[in-house]
């Protein structure tokens, strides 16, 4: 239910976040009073329509009811615009006024901030003082009260107003989102301005009297029973009479609902409270509510026992409502998920979130609806038609950032752990594909296959088969370093072709601090290197060069490589070179130059960057092994540092890279008909690509990884 409301109040639905923050602030800032209070605004749309409706003659049941219509409607209203027009301006001004509007018509610091000012007006032996904070908070004559009176009334008030300034507030936002609360507290307002039993109000105000009756009965035996579960637990209290005194007195108070919280209170605290009241000069009651065996309660240890009381009921319900509302926000789909991996039996699923990544335009866009079915992307429901979802298959990932699952292409899940955990870990940070380029044997290309049949847990692989580089080279790893001439570099590029290779990555030059000092020095023969690229593209895969000098670079030209497997050291005019020859580069920022400041480290960034600029194809790829898996979105951060926009290094990873290896048909973009590899992140990657880094859920091929 919570899910098919937030389809339809969007920015105005319980959010647990939004709660937390505004419990906080309420309790540690108060309610400050000023004229354009949401709730003074209530009150004096009250009073015109009160006057309005008197003045037409309806003055009985039908003009409180009218009343009521009048101040609901118009209250939604102007949330309903408040809000939705903060909408209009991004997703976190809308959740800021909410944010604002909910701290707004919570009262339980303001609450105890009175509840205090009672209690230091009494310890400084000030009766006057005391007794005017008093009257702000209940209606009764004070000029009889003494510092006790003063203190109980100060308890009653309390408890009282835990229920229904606090506890009901919450009960009603986390059932009806900002409608239910705004809706409480126009019944609130009404029940304090019109719901006097007088000749003048009995019935204008019944209406408004009756729903504050109504609305407060759950939510004030809720308040109760939680105060006796405090009261149980914490030393200075006692549960069994919060129970007893709850269940046996409540009723002595007047209204269905205020006496829970009071006598509860009462029997916590061990003492009795209210004793004798006086209205307009005449003592209407001496009633005494709690244990008649305990003493009254007057004493300032009992008062800071009451503070303490209220304070933790009031956070015990605030943890509850938030736990509830983030179990409901994430757990919608654990109902509909079958072993954690495969969805429902029709394979039909609707992911929900208030914004996606256009990743071809690089823009943010508004609340969508991607329908899954099966492992494809059947639809893109945009905001507005959000009725055709049926029920109970509705993933709602809220204000998460919806986008295709990333590409990293330069991966070696052989390095740094068991390929198949490292596999897993990769996916799980939203890398959905990856390339890897390069191992000792045929292990990954075998991993790869073992995915592919849903054999085992893994992102989509493009897999390179062994190195092929020269012996005791840079890509000499246990004796597979080739040793000969052309025809045994062009056997190695065979026999990776024959083991189901996709692409084959060669070996031209060593790392990138010899790179830098020795600009023109590469470690491979230019004919063995033409062998290697004439047998791959006579089976028609991709070169990727390990070239990350300039001459290694210039020889990779020569031999007609596909790509380059790292950021390089490249001027200009070989920059020029690659584009017009559409030759790529793979950034590998974080691996190479990611923490190191040094020359050769700036130098890079700087080539990378200026390649970019000069129109050479960037793709996104990290040399997973030597950066660890599953933290491969920490090069988006470094191609960001080194010059590269936000949006072009989403693109690097997303539908730029999908082009790259001729998958864009597949994945790369969120469309219908593309493979269903979705994730979630958590903010907007735009404008801070650490976001990438936060992955809340990952969809593979429409099976769910990550929630
Ligand atoms: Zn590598």
């Amino acid at each position: 239910m919570a899910i098919r409301l937030n389809a339809v109040i969007g920015p105005l639905a319980p959010d647990p976040y939004l709660l937390a923050a505004a419990v906080v602030a309420d309790l540690a800032i108060g309610d400050p009073v000023y004229a354009w209070h949401p709730i003074r605004l209530v009150g004096r749309t009250l009073t015109w329509l009160e006057d309005k409706l008197r003045a037409a003659g309806f003055d009985g049941y039908g003009g409180g009811v009218m009343l009521f219509i009048g101040l609901a409607t118009t209250s939604l209203f102007v949330v309903s615009i408040v809000v939705g027009g903060a909408r209009l301006i991004s997703i976190d001004a809308a959740r800021a006024v909410h944010a604002f509007v909910l701290y707004s018509l919570l009262a339980l610091g303001d609450l105890l901030h009175q509840v205090w000012k009672i209690e230091s007006a009494v310890r400084a032996d000030d009766l006057p003082r005391a007794r005017r904070a008093v009257s702000v908070l209940v209606g009764r004559d004070t000029d009889c009260m003494d510092a006790g009176a003063c203190r109980r009334a100060a308890v009653e008030s309390l408890s009282e107003n835990l229920a229904d300034g606090f506890v009901s507030p919450v009960f009603w936002y986390v059932l009806a989102g900002l409608p239910g609360l705004v809706v409480f507290k126009v019944v609130s307002t009404m029940d304090s301005m019109v719901g006097y039993k007088t000749a003048r109000y009995l019935r204008f105000g019944w209406c408004g009297a009756r729903l504050d009756d109504a609305m407060n009965y759950v939510p004030a035996r809720l308040t109760w029973l939680v105060i006796v579960a405090v009261a149980a637990l914490l030393p200075p209290y006692s549960g069994r009479k919060a129970w007893a005194v709850g269940l046996g007195q409540h009723a002595l108070l007047l209204g269905p609902n205020s006496g829970w919280s009071e006598a509860g209170t009462a029997g916590a605290l061990e003492r009795r409270i209210v004793g004798p009241i006086w209205r307009e000069g005449r003592k209407v009651t001496d009633l005494w509510v709690g244990d008649p065996r305990d003493p009254p309660l007057e004493s300032a240890s009992d008062v800071a026992r009451a503070i303490a009381l209220a304070l933790a009921a009031g956070l015990v319900v605030a943890a509850i409502s938030v736990f509830v509302l983030d179990a409901v926000g994430h757990g919608e789909v654990r109902g509909t998920v079958v072993t954690g991996q495969t969805l429902r039996s029709d394979g039909r699923v609707f992911i929900r979130s208030e914004r996606w990544l256009d990743v071809a335009a690089g823009e943010l866009r508004g609340p969508l609806v991607v329908e899954v079915v099966g492992d494809r992307i059947a639809r893109m429901i945009p905001a507005g038609d959000f009725n055709q979802i049926p029920d109970g298959s509705l993933i709602d990932l809220r204000t998460a950032t919806l986008m295709p699952g990333l590409i990293d292409a330069h991966v070696h899940l052989q390095i740094g752990g068991s390929p198949e955990a490292n596999a897993v870990a990769t996916l799980r940070a939203g890398f959905t594909t990856v390339v890897d380029l390069g191992a000792t044997s045929d292990v990954v290309l075998r991993l790869r296959d073992r995915i592919r049949e849903k054999r085992a847990d893994g992102p989509r692989i493009l897999a390179a088969g062994r190195w092929v580089g020269t012996r005791n080279g840079i890509c000499e790893f246990g004796g597979i370093g080739v040793a000969g001439g052309p025809q045994a570099f062009g056997n190695r590029a065979q026999e990776n072709l024959d083991a189901g290779a996709d692409v084959i990555k060669v070996c031209v030059s060593t790392w990138l601090a010899d790179a830098f000092t020795r600009p023109d020095a590469y470690e491979i023969q230019d004919e063995a290197l033409a062998a290697v690229v004439e047998t791959s593209h006579r089976s028609r895969r991709p070169v990727l060069a390990h070239a990350i000098s300039l001459g290694s670079v210039k020889a990779a030209l020569r031999a007609q490589v596909d790509g380059l497997a790292h950021g390089a050291l490249i001027d200009d005019a070989t920059a020029v070179q690659l584009r017009e020859r559409g030759v790529f580069m793979i950034s590998t920022l974080a691996s190479l130059a990611g923490a190191g400041t040094g020359p050769a480290g700036r130098a890079l960034r700087a080539a990378v960057a200026a390649a970019h600029k000069t129109g050479v194809r960037i793709v996104f790829g990290t040399d997973a092994g030597v950066v660890p898996h599953g933290e491969n979105a920490s090069e988006f951060a470094a191609m960001v540092d080194a010059g590269i926009p936000a949006a072009d290094a989403i693109r690097s990873a997303t539908i730029g890279s999908a082009r790259t290896w001729g998958l864009d048909e597949q994945i790369g973009t969120l469309a219908a008909g593309r493979v269903a590899d979705i994730i979630a992140v958590d903010g907007d990657p735009l404008t801070d690509v650490r976001a990438l880094s936060k992955v809340l859920f990952v969809m593979h091929e429409g099976r769910i990884v990550r929630r």
